[in-house]
């Protein structure tokens, strides 16, 4: 692609509101605009990422056999009446009538709408187990809409719902979304932790999350110094009875083994086994062996946009994103520096940019008629990890410039080298 035909929508200044690293690079990086309180565009090179983070969660629920479906954003309230959650959930749900005046909700999550899809579609236990899950917009009125894409008001969440016979079944589906997600985080190259969850508004009984490890997260998370516990500390002082979180510091975990350590998290997956509580309630019943049944159901999210969000905080500089190799829009930045000046360096670029692209790298490749050091400062705030520098200076020695995202200065390779260093 070449930036001289990308909607960049690069900025200098931070915006005003913008309290977190990752909220104040992706507005100056071009990758979001705010429209409303919690409501965002997403701009070329914000949608290039986040459809990165999708295709890993398409690929991975893929492999684990569980099948994409689409549901729709908005959902008759009275299956939330039926369900009983349209008070319990509160104000967060986006109540409104139609012309006729029936009442409707924005979706701030689909367990109503999959149970009572499965009620014609799943009649036999022959057809379990089975997981269907959907990558889609939702929408929660939160209170406090903050940190950009992080707590937003409509945003992008993987939810997969699954259906077992029975208890032994549905601790298989949840093990096998648990190790899925496992595979999800590892391939996005976050540093994440597994902790014991409250169930909060869902319902049911296990559940938990995965946390992008950040100073900036609202969740508080403790950990034994000693064995793999790990828990929401929110979840460990309702369980002993409304002690401050923060004076957790040191005490011994509630495995005997090892001093609790606190640290904070970003919530970007959560996953609950909700047993019977929507088959029941919505009177989902499948013919099982002797007699029907109502099936025993799971629920898994993952915020898709928030790990956008979650991955600039823990990857950038004083200079802009650092992105990880599996997120960036592209894997290359070519910049072409003082091209008016000399005819070979446009056309060396272009050389380059072929040899790239039938090679499949994805290259950004400014071809801009502006001064090096804003070139620079774009493709730095936008980070990408490696830029290719071709300039009139290193041209004649037959050399071009390479400079990593990581790296202060730039080294110099022969062209024939190029491809070689840039696919290791
Ligand atoms: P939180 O405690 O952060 O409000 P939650 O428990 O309400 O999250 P879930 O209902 O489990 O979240 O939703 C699944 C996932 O959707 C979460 O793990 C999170 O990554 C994402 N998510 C939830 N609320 C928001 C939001 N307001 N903005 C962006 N992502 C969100
Ligand atoms: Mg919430």
């Amino acid at each position: 692609m070449k930036a001289s035909k990308l909607i960049l929508g690069t900025q200098r200044e931070n915006p005003a509101d913008a309290e977190i690293v990752s909220h104040q690079l992706m507005i100056r990086a071009g990758l979001i605009r705010q429209v409303s309180s919690g409501i965002y565009n997403w701009l070329p090179l914000g949608k290039k990422v986040l459809q990165k983070v999708e295709d890993i969660i398409r690929t991975e629920m893929n492999n684990s056999n569980a099948q994409e479906i689409l549901m729709p954003m908005v959902q008759p309230a009275s299956l939330w009446e039926e369900s009983g959650r349209i008070d319990q959930y509160g104000q967060e749900l986006l109540v409104f009538l139609d012309r006729h005046d029936n009442k409707f909700c924005l979706g701030p999550t689909h367990e109503e709408i999959i149970t009572d899809l499965c009620k014609n579609l799943l009649t036999s236990y022959k057809q379990l187990p089975v997981t269907l899950y959907q990558i889609q917009t939702k929408f929660r009125d939160e209170i406090r809409p903050r940190f950009g894409v992080m707590r937003s008001r409509e945003f992008i969440m993987k939810d997969a719902y699954s259906f077992d016979l029975n208890k032994e079944g549905l601790d298989q589906s949840y093990a096998i979304m648990k190790d899925s997600y496992i595979k999800i985080f590892n391939r996005l190259g976050l540093d994440y932790r597994i902790v014991k969850a409250d169930s909060g508004a869902i319902g049911g009984s296990d559940s938990e999350e995965f946390h992008v490890l950040a100073d900036s997260g609202e969740d508080l998370l403790a950990f034994s110094d000693k064995s793999d516990y790990a828990i929401n500390a929110e979840l460990l002082t309702e369980l002993q009875e409304g002690q401050d979180p923060y004076s957790l510091e040191g005490k011994q975990s509630p495995d005997g083994q090892g001093n609790l350590k606190l640290k904070k998290g970003i919530e970007v997956g959560h996953i609950f086994k909700l047993g019977k509580k929507y088959s029941e309630i919505l009177n989902l019943r499948i013919q099982g062996e002797n007699g029907d049944i109502n099936p025993e159901m799971g629920c898994y999210g993952i915020g898709a946009s928030r790990i956008v969000a979650a991955a600039i905080e823990q990857n950038h500089d004083e200079k802009g994103i650092v992105w990880p190799k599996s997120l960036s829009p592209f894997q290359v930045a070519l910049v072409e520096v003082n091209s008016k000046d000399n005819k070979n360096v446009k056309e060396k670029c272009n050389e380059v940019y072929q040899l790239l692209k039938d090679n499949n790298i994805e290259t950004l490749w400014d071809d801009r008629d502006k001064r090096p050091g804003v070139k620079f400062a774009d493709m730095e705030v936008i980070g990408i990890p490696m830029t290719i520098i071709v300039g009139e200076r290193t041209l004649e020695t037959g050399q071009i410039e390479i400079k990593k995202r990581k790296d202060e200065k730039p080294e110099l390779v022969s062209h024939q080298d190029l491809l070689s260093l840039i696919l290791n």
